[in-house]
Order: structure tokens, then C-alpha cells, then sequence
């Protein structure tokens, strides 16, 4: 289904146009439409999926149709857990507002609260916050929330997982009693669940397909090696594929300052919890220009981070959650381009491989290579297979893994 079949406003359409895009993905042909309508939703999508312009644009299209008389205060909120989420969501969905009259702002925490006290007081459309800096500026009585018509709570999921939810509460409670609500999440959860039969009115259940989980057109392989020889791995197939812009992951900020530390004669940077608001923008924005070769991020800094053209995503190290897996791939093969995601695998992370290979539905392509062989896998693999059999708790991984199966 192609956009301009929706009718939409001309300006609307003209920045959609500008981005490029005229098949809408998945996501889009099912949640557009009802939301438009103005009906409640519950999508189940991953970052990569084209998510973010299927909730923003039915939200534009239905603030052109109705327009308000007043001028006062934001008719559209999103919610987002991180600060590079926010601010991110504020250039696209700024991007395809650049022609309406609406105005768009990001809050976040991180940085200080004045300037972005300025841009709320001089008044707001559409509204990107992440749920604790906007309730700093509530209580400082910077911006009210009595105007709010549509509401977003993007990734709830890790909203739920980073304990936030009980603010999203909070700050639902001060919007419009008559308010759509779209819950955007890339994964079901009974939690989940829960909080959209709490918080959704008449719902319609949106997701894509199962193979959609991770995009299809990402091709997974893992290196077997040693822990300790990582680096030197990583080394090696830089230099032989040439790689010219790699994300890579690491699970610990002291893991992603090491790896630099040993790379530092390339252009290299890290994105972590631990570095200012202000250097983490600059290392995105220096990869994003190409400035930099490689990027080396942990799971809470990458959450969600719109990357594109990115052909590798190496795991470093695997993550701990198989859920995570699918979130740190979503930055390669992105909207129909192809992407490669490279995991290396140390002897203690096999238990991990087994849970991710299992959420992703497939086997992972395996790639001995030459002069890394590992000792005695095989019978680890066949021990943690039979041990993660269907029915069979295990303690290390099931339980934190959502194990019910998936509708078509
Ligand atoms: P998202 O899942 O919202 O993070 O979007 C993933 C990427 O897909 C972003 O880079 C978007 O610009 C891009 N994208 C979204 N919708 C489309 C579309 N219909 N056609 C092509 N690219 C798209």
C-alpha cells in the first residue's frame, strides 16, 4: 500500500515525500488507518519496523483535521524511555511536521532544565518527553498536560522494565479524560498486557509477523572464540572486510571504555550511561556523518538509536536479556536494506546464544574460524540444549524469558 493512497494533508504528504517513502511497512498499513480514526491501539513493534511513523502520522493528519480554537498547551504526547529516544522521536516526527503548523519539542533528563523550560513555556504541539523530566517540569509548573488528546507510550516494554510506569501513570492522569491512546511495544509481555487492558479503550491489537521479529533482511553469524581473544578477532575481520561503520555492542560501560582503549589508533567512540548528554550526541552524530568508523555502545545508550544505512552490528559481547538481541540488530537492514549482525561467542555465553536463537525462531549461522578454535563446545551446546528444552525451567534463563508463543 503506497502512502499517497491515504489521503492525506498536502503538507503532510510533501515531507513524507522528502524522507523518501512510498510503501508503507507493515506496521504502517495496519495501524495507520484505525488510528487515524481516532481508535486505541496496541502495537507490537520493533525499532526498525517503521513504528515511529505509524503512530506520528495519523496523530498530524488528525491534529490538521481538527483543528483547535485555542492555542494553548501540547494536544499530543509521546513517551519514550530514554534521552537519544526523545531526542531522536523530535527530529522525525519534527520531520514530518515541518510543513504543518504545529511546533515539536523533546524533554529529557540530562541536561538542564531552563532551556527546555523556555521552548515549553513558549507553548507546544506535539510533545516528546521521557516520563521523569516531564514530571520535573510539571511540578515546577512549566507545562500542564489538561490539553493532551493523543497520547504514545513508545517501547513500553522498557518502560515497564526500567520502572517507570508508575510515572507514565501519574502523568496519564493529567491528560484529557477523552484522549486516544496508541501503547507501541516490541514485545508482549503479561505486563504489557496488563497495562493495556488498564490503560486502552476498545483496543485493536496490531503486530507484525512473527519473521518480522528480527528483519528479514538480516543476516546473523557468530564467531565461537575465547573471551580474551575478542579483540583480537574483532581486529582481524576489520582489517579482512574492510568494514567501514560498525556499531558494536559491549554489556558493561567498563567493557566498551576497554574496547576503545584498544582500538584508539582508529576513529572510534563510545555512547554510554556514564559520558554527558552533550558527548554522547557528538559520538552519535560524528557516526551517523561518518566521521567515525566505529561506535561502541551499550544496550541503554543504543536503545532505539536511528542509525541509518548501518551494515554491521557486532556483538561483542551477547546480552544478557534474548529480547535485547532483537533490539541491538534493529539498527541493521532497517526498512528493506540489507544488514549483517555478527556475534562473538565466548564459551559462557553459549547459554545466552540458545535463549536468542530461540526468540528469533532460527539458527545462527556458525563461522569457525581458523586459528580461534574453541574446546569442547559441541558437548555444551547439546548440555544447554537439553537443558532449555520446552517444559524444562531453568533457572538462568527461562524465567526471564516471555516463552509463550507468538499469534500469527
Ligand atoms: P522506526 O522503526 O520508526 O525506528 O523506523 C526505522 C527506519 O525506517 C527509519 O530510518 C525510518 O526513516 C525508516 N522508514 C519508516 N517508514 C518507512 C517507509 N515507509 N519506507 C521507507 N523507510 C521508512
Amino acid at each position: 500500500m503506497i502512502f499517497s493512497s491515504l489521503d492525506l494533508a498536502p503538507d503532510l504528504q510533501k515531507a513524507i515525500n522528502s524522507c523518501g517513502y512510498e510503501q508503507m511497512t507493515p506496521i504502517q498499513e495496519q495501524a495507520i488507518i484505525p488510528a487515524r480514526r481516532g481508535k486505541d491501539i496496541l502495537a507490537i513493534a520493533q525499532t526498525g519496523t517503521g513504528k515511529t511513523a505509524a503512530f506520528s502520522i495519523p496523530i498530524l493528519q488528525q491534529m490538521v483535521d481538527k483543528p483547535r480554537e485555542d492555542n494553548k498547551g501540547p494536544r499530543a504526547l509521546i513517551l519514550t524511555p530514554t534521552r537519544e529516544l526523545a531526542e531522536q522521536l523530535g527530529e522525525i516526527i519534527g520531520g514530518y511536521a515541518k510543513h504543518l503548523p504545529f511546533s515539536v519539542t523533546a524533554v529529557y533528563g540530562g541536561v538542564k532544565l531552563g532551556g527546555q523550560e523556555k521552548k515549553l513555556r513558549a507553548g507546544t504541539d506535539v510533545l516528546i518527553a521521557t516520563p521523569g523530566r516531564l514530571l520535573e517540569h510539571i511540578e515546577q509548573c512549566n507545562i500542564s498536560l489538561s490539553s493532551v488528546e493523543f497520547v504514545v507510550l513508545d517501547e513500553s516494554d522498557r518502560m515497564l522494565d526500567m520502572g517507570f510506569i508508575a510515572d507514565v501513570q501519574a502523568l496519564l492522569e493529567l491528560t484529557a479524560k477523552k484522549r486516544q491512546t496508541l501503547l507501541f511495544s516490541a514485545t508482549l509481555s503479561p505486563a504489557v498486557n496488563e497495562l493495556a487492558h488498564k490503560l486502552l479503550h476498545k483496543h485493536q491489537e496490531i503486530r507484525t509477523s512473527k519473521q518480522n521479529i528480527t528483519a528479514d533482511t538480516v543476516e546473523h553469524v557468530l564467531y565461537p572464540v575465547e573471551e580474551e581473544r575478542k579483540i583480537e578477532l574483532f581486529m582481524e575481520l576489520l582489517e579482512e572486510y574492510n568494514w567501514f561503520q560498525v556499531l558494536v555492542f559491549t554489556s558493561t560501560k567498563e567493557q566498551a571504555d576497554k574496547l576503545k582503549e584498544k582500538l584508539k589508533k582508529l576513529p572510534v567512540a563510545t555512547c554510554h550511561g556514564d559520558m554527558s548528554q552533550g558527548a554522547r550526541r557528538r559520538a552519535l552524530a560524528d557516526f551517523k556523518s561518518a566521521k567515525l568508523q566505529i561506535l561502541i555502545a551499550t544496550e541503554v545508550a543504543a536503545r532505539g538509536l536511528d542509525i541509518q544505512g548501518l551494515d554491521y552490528v557486532i556483538n561483542f559481547n551477547l546480552p544478557y536479556l534474548a529480547e535485547d538481541y532483537v533490539h541491538r540488530i534493529g539498527r541493521t537492514g532497517r526498512a528493506g536494506s540489507k544488514g549483517n549482525a555478527i556475534s562473538f561467542v565466548s564459551r559462557e555465553e553459549e547459554r545466552s546464544l540458545d535463549s536468542i536463537q530461540r526468540l528469533i525462531g532460527q539458527k545462527i549461522k556458525r563461522i569457525n574460524r581458523p586459528g580461534f578454535e574453541v574446546n569442547h563446545r559441541e558437548e555444551l551446546i547439546k548440555k544447554v540444549a537439553k537443558q532449555n528444552r520446552p517444559g524444562r525451567k531453568n533457572k538462568t534463563t527461562q524465567t526471564k524469558i516471555d516463552k509463550r508463543p507468538r499469534k500469527k
